[in-house]
């Protein structure tokens, strides 16, 4: 990766601009750039995206025994590259319209980079707990991914913290790996479905905690127990687990194109699996994009949809 720092050699202009490098933006840099489009993607962080911070992938096919995410993701850019694409730092800060041409800003450049089409590939963040703990023992016991890291859980006891509906689908997930898994609420109920709540409620291994909070996540080297506060009576108690799964929703920061593509309310930008944003020449790929399920096979699934589209909207419309 010794071109990613290279931000001199950035153009002014070129067919389509991917912003941000995590499968989503690369797939479809791939795609696009092996089609003989001239291509640029913005990362603000590191190539890879979550994947290049994900311990062991092992959910993604053609590696069965598994993969370190730091090595698949320089898999994801060296493929890029070798069609030719250019993956640069950068921190997209604005996109306007010029015409039929989008500006892209970028930090520390004093023009903005010129192009036909835009595809968003910024990802999104699960929210935290912002205990003590949290992060020290991130990978190490606490996750925001059962269908990630459910496997690593074999017959150990597992925390899962939310009350939403997919706080308690992760936590029926859970089950089929973990001996025991905790519901954490901060509630006296959940805002589950009905059906989803019945679910969990019948099964043996799901024991309930509500009107209770996480004060902090314990351990030496990984995760030992959990400090719980019930919000109700003040009291404090421990609670042993093996790992803490967090699942208290997700937020995308998208406040840079709000002007230009329709949002939900938190921020994920609105498409269907076209891609295709409310703003002509804007695709979304990734997780960033409204959709159920958000996992490496979905984003490289969205990248290579962008690409494709993309093209098409370049030769009808330049
Ligand atoms: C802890 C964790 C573990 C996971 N493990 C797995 C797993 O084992 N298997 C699986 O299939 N999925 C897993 N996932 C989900 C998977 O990582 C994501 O679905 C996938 O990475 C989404 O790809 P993406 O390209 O849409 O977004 P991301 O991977 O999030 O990449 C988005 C990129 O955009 C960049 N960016 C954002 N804003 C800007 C900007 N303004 N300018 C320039 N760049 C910007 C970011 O820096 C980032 O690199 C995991 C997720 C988490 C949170």
């Amino acid at each position: 990766m010794h071109d990613f720092f290279n931000v001199q050699d950035i153009k002014d202009e070129y067919d389509i601009v991917i912003l941000g490098a995590g499968p989503a933006g690369l797939t479809a840099a791939m795609y696009a750039a092996r089609d003989k489009q001239n291509v640029l993607v913005l990362e603000k962080q590191f190539p890879g995206g979550y994947v290049a911070i994900t311990e062991w992938v092992e959910n993604y096919p053609g590696f069965f025994d598994g993969i370190m995410g730091a090595d698949l993701s320089e898999k994801f850019y060296n493929h890029a590259v070798k069609f030719g694409v250019m993956v640069r730092n950068g921190n997209c800060t604005k996109i306007e319209n010029d015409g039929k041409y989008k500006l892209v800003h970028v930090e520390n450049r004093p023009n903005p980079v010129k192009a036909k089409v835009v595809i968003v590939g910024f990802g999104c963040e699960p929210k935290r707990l912002d205990v003590p703990g949290e992060s020290k023992f991130y990978g190490r016991g606490v996750s925001f991914c059962a269908t990630c890291d459910g496997s690593f859980y074999k017959d150990k006891v597992v925390a899962c913290i939310g009350g939403g509906e997919s706080a308690v689908e992760e936590g029926a997930y859970l089950t089929r790996f973990a001996s025991k898994v905790y519901m954490i609420h901060r509630r006296d109920s959940f805002r589950a479905s009905r059906t989803a709540m019945e679910r969990a409620q019948a099964n043996p291994k799901i024991e309930f905690i509500t009107d209770s909070v996480v004060e902090s996540v314990n351990g030496e080297m990984k995760v030992s127990d959990i400090t719980l506060k019930n919000v109700k009576t003040g009291e404090t108690s421990k609670l042993v687990v093996d790992g803490i799964f967090v699942f208290i929703g997700q937020t995308a920061k998208t406040d840079l194109v709000k002007d230009l593509v329709e949002t939900d309310e938190w921020g994920f930008i609105i498409a269907d699996e076209s891609t295709k944003t409310s703003a002509p020449g804007i695709f979304v790929a990734g997780d960033v994009r409204t959709k159920e399920f958000r996992q490496i096979t979905t984003a490289v699934s969205d990248g290579t949809v962008a690409a494709k589209n993309a093209e098409k909207y370049i030769n009808e419309n330049f």
